[in-house]
């Protein structure tokens, strides 16, 4: 049988497409996910502390609110259960085939094809939409000797709660989002906590709070008030926009903030200063937190600021020549997000694979199609991440332009991508804007790629990518019959 559709994840993005399509009445629709659960990065960070950092109003489908969160800012267990939910809601389940780890994409031009091979089996696909997100791929510290290492290592993403921390001693390898939740969270555990920072974060402090049983029932009740409450919390985010791509100099208002956060919790000048970042605030991502600069003057917690230079059977090792000895590693070193290994696994109509024509600067249409690449369309792509506010915002309107051309194509059974003018135009227009952004001002970041170009964040007001990816435009594409 050929699909229709071919959606690689069920995460959040993919779920998202799966229930437009459906409504869309677009059948043979299939999502294949590696794992043996759905959920994508919800599903894999479940490590002790690990919650979303955009307001949960806000970070769902505009299409399905939930009245029962039980905080304002979610942690991970709920969003998983949220996602279970919906696809329960919208009777996603029977589409998911579960286990079936994508090995190759490749279209075949001479039947206008794409091939899906999967670890049980190939399948036939008139389009596919790649919904495997940027935070998919763990990476691990590129250190010399971490496979000597005697005891286990694990990243934050690939968290194993069969290893018991408590009275070990833990080295925590970077001080990112991830490790900033986790780090208080079995500072008080463990019997001695060494944190390994090679950069500090700015760190604000952290508004999330309990949501009241009589809130939840006014959502319950009144569906509007719920509405209203994410509309009044996407335009206060949308303001923030201002200090991150107008004028990166406003942001020395957040930066007080943040210092003094800093001064109220860290008593030791010392140590405040090893955690005081010498960049704008804003250019790597911003992390909230209450309690991680307390869990760093604990007793039994260290801050190294040592570079790392190799890893050894007992520990880890500082330029300044200390082995500070562990028996667990815990990795907070982020994902492969610029260089995803997924387009190592997707060809197009040359024969190409999709990472080795970005190497060669692949342009993109909309940060959802790329010439050469037809029918396919990648959800959370190009500069589609954010800084500022909800991602899933970003996810709905990619999913308006990807349901306008998918119907198109499938209608009048055809193969479509955009012309390389157009990707042109539009990648080139976001690269001139980028630099004069707060991700531009110098600091090293997971947004950009190896050529230093931001490959990852949308530099606008979130609105304006709506309005731009509200339908499919044809004089922008090439179609084939
Ligand atoms: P990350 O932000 O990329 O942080 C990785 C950390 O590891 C950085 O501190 C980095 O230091 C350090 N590091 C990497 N390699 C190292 C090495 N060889 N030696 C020493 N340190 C090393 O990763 P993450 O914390 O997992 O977060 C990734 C993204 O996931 C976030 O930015 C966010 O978008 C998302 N996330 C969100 C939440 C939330 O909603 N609250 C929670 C978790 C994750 P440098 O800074 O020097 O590179």
């Amino acid at each position: 049988m050929v699909l229709n559709v071919a959606i690689i994840g069920s995460g959040f993005a993919g779920l998202g497409a799966a229930i437009r399509l459906h409504e869309a009445r677009v059948s043979d629709v299939v999502i294949f996910e590696r794992a043996s659960d759905l959920g994508g990065t919800w599903r894999d960070n479940a490590y002790p502390g690990c919650r979303c950092d955009v307001a949960s109003n806000l970070y769902s489908f505009s299409f399905a609110p939930n009245p029962r969160w039980s905080n304002t800012f979610s942690y991970q267990p709920e969003i998983w259960e949220y996602l279970q939910d919906v696809a329960t809601r919208y009777d996603l389940r029977a589409s998911i085939k579960f286990n079936h780890d994508v090995t190759d994409i490749s279209f075949d031009a001479n039947v206008n094809l794409w091939t899906v091979s999967t670890s049980q089996g190939r399948y036939v696909a008139r389009s596919v939409i790649l919904a495997t997100g940027g935070l998919a791929e763990p990476r691990l510290p590129e250190i010399m000797g971490v496979d000597t290492f005697a005891g286990p290592i694990m990243h934050t993403a690939r968290w194993d709660s069969s290893i018991d921390l408590a009275g070990t001693r833990v080295a925590v390898i970077g001080t990112g989002a991830s490790a900033v939740q986790t780090i208080p969270q079995i500072a008080p555990i463990v019997a001695h906590l060494d944190v390994f920072q090679r950069t500090p974060s700015w760190v604000l402090p952290h508004q999330g709070h309990p949501v009241l049983e009589r809130t939840k029932r006014l959502f319950a009740s009144f569906p509007f008030a719920q509405k209203l409450n994410r509309v009044y919390g996407y335009w206060k985010r949308e303001l923030l926009l201002f200090g991150f791509v107008k004028d990166p100099s406003r942001m020395t208002r957040a930066e007080t903030i943040a210092r003094d956060h800093l001064e109220r919790q860290v008593p030791d000048p010392n140590l405040r200063e090893q955690l005081t970042p010498s960049y704008r605030l804003g250019c790597k991502r911003v992390l909230l937190s209450n309690d991680y600069y307390p869990a760093l003057v604990r007793d039994n917690v260290s801050l190294v600021t040592d570079h790392i230079t190799r890893i050894e059977p007992r520990g880890v090792r500082t330029t300044d020549g200390v082995l500070h000895e562990c028996d667990v590693i815990i990795a907070a070193t982020g994902f492969f997000v610029t260089d995803n290994p997924m387009g190592e696994k997707v060809h197009g109509t040359g024969g190409e694979t999709m990472a080795e024509a970005w190497r060669g600067d692949l342009e993109n249409y909309k940060g959802t199609m790329f010439p050469g690449f037809p029918n396919l369309f990648m959800l959370s792509g190009p500069n589609t991440s954010l800084g500022h506010s909800s991602i899933i915002f970003m996810l709905e309107s990619q999913l308006n332009y990807v349901l306008d051309a998918l119907k198109y194509a499938l209608s009048n059974n055809t193969r479509i991508e955009p012309t390389r003018e157009a990707a042109h135009r539009w990648t080139a227009s976001l690269q001139e804007k980028l630099p004069g952004t707060v991700w531009g001002t110098g600091c090293s970041s997971w947004y950009l790629n190896e050529r230093g170009r931001n490959t990852t964040i949308w530099p606008d007001f979130t609105f304006k990518f709506r309005a731009q990816t509200r339908r499919f435009e044809l004089r922008d594409h090439v179609n084939v019959r």
